[in-house]
């Protein structure tokens, strides 16, 4: 059977991390099989969903090249959803509720005050017909509650946790739909997964105690679960689930430079037992793509970290993945001399000014100054100018080390520091390296 995996995200917000690693795992675990990765726009809630999210989600994954197979969503599904609803209705596995929030809340405080766990006394189920249709004549419309079956244990292998084991009378059964008819999330999704042919759900570990209540739905509709993983959740770098975290997105991260890949290659590792690398290859870490690998800590999500990967992937980058983002007029020969010095490759604009001019050249002192006029004299083109240049100066003015290229650096860029110059010095060009020469000579 092909592997068939989906990302679910609700559209009442933007795409965070977090989520971005959910589904980064469910496209590699996909992929990895040459099965089918499903998005699936949860958008059952219509008070808090938006269509710019729909969109703003659709664009973050093109942009992190986590293409989906297909896309589906719920609000365009309801009927399937009623279909379900009503076969478990008609099997007693659901049941009508009339409790306020506030009663509820009340009974919860009550259990806890006792020392008990506030799991829901099924008080709706011992109504009479009598008194449901008094409640209805009298206009209170009813929530409905899943009917868990307290008969034995909720049990299964969790391709991260291991064996997993819930004893549903601990467990409340689950609200799964509101008293205006709308849908809460969990009984959709299982018949989502049913439909679609879902062979895999790898969620956060928010979900485990959901996915012991939606064995049971699987089980009531007659369907076979899909296997389960719960991954550990991201913390920042400050250690805890970060507010922080749950608003950093792709927007935050392509204004501070950083590349898909990098975020790909962090987030595709972190939390497992595999070295995090500035690996470009998606093949590479698809291949790699280990549920065993995956720990039980939460997994660290470090900035510099991120940034460190960041330049490291740039380090890589090829001209022609990053000419359209490059200044006009930088050549191939441009980006490979700059590229080893940028973090990110918007700093190329920066360092190709010093190629293009003009520099601005601090204060020399006289003696370099002398020692520049000979540079400029002495400079002669070839296929590396700046071997010949030094080798020649080297001889000419016993100086060596920082003394000897230094006041070249300075005078020919302006800066103390930056790339290897022996790689700009052509780009540079024979006549403005001379009148760069000699104008820090004086
Ligand atoms: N829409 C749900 C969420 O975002 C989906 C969870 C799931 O993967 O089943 O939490």
């Amino acid at each position: 059977m092909s592997i068939v995996t989906r990302f679910a995200p609700s559209p009442t917000g933007r795409l965070h991390v977090g989520n971005i690693r959910t589904a980064l795992h469910n496209w590699m675990l996909a992929r990895q099989a040459g099965g089918h990765f499903l998005l699936r726009i949860d958008d059952t809630d219509t008070e808090r969903s938006r269509e710019e999210y729909v969109d703003a989600i659709r664009a973050d994954l093109a942009w992190l090249g986590l293409d989906p197979d297909g896309e589906e969503r719920q609000s365009q599904r309801l009927a399937h959803y009623e279909t379900a609803f009503a076969r478990l209705r008609e099997a007693g596995r659901v049941y009508p509720c009339y409790e306020t929030q506030q009663e509820l809340e009340l009974r919860r405080k009550v259990l806890l005050g006792r020392g008990l766990p506030p799991i829901y006394d099924r008080a709706a189920l011992q109504l009479s017909d009598a008194e449901r249709a008094a409640k209805e004549a009298a206009g209170e419309q009813p929530h409905w509650r899943f009917k868990l079956d307290h008969g034995e244990a909720i049990e299964w292998l969790d391709g991260i946790r291991g064996p997993q084991h819930f004893d549903p009378a601990q467990l409340s059964d689950p609200v799964v739909r509101r008293h205006d008819g709308s849908w809460l999330y969990m009984l959709p999704s299982a018949v989502d997964d049913i439909a679609m042919g879902v062979t895999d759900v790898l969620r956060g570990e928010d979900h485990v105690s959901n996915t012991a209540l939606q064995i049971q739905m699987f089980t009531a509709l007659d369907a076979a679960p899909p296997r389960f993983a719960h991954e550990a959740l991201l913390t920042g770098s400050e250690g805890k689930l970060s507010k922080r975290l749950g608003s950093l997105g792709c927007d935050a991260f392509r204004d501070k430079g950083i590349e898909p890949e990098a975020i790909v290659a962090l987030l595709a590792r972190i939390g497992t037992s595999l070295p995090v690398e500035p690996i470009l290859q998606r093949e590479v870490l698809v291949e790699s793509f280990d549920l065993g690998t995956f720990g039980r800590a939460p997994a660290r999500f470090d900035d510099a970290e991120l940034e460190r990967l960041n330049a490291a992937v740039v380090h890589q980058f090829d001209f022609d993945h990053v000419a359209a983002r490059l200044p006009a007029g930088m050549s191939r020969e441009g980006w490979e001399a700059i590229r080893p010095n940028l973090s990110h490759v918007g700093e190329a604009a920066d360092w190709w000014e010093v190629v293009t001019g003009p520099v601005e050249v601090p204060d020399m002192p006289a003696e370099d100054r002398a020692y520049l006029a000979d540079a400029a004299a002495m400079l002669q083109w070839s296929d590396d100018p700046w071997h010949g240049l030094t080798g020649a100066l080297k001889e000419a003015t016993g100086r060596k080390g920082k003394s000897l290229f230094l006041p070249l650096r300075l005078a020919l860029t302006g800066r103390a520091s930056g790339p290897d110059m022996a790689a700009l010095l052509p780009l540079i060009g024979e006549a403005e390296a001379r009148a760069r020469l000699e104008a820090a000579a004086g």
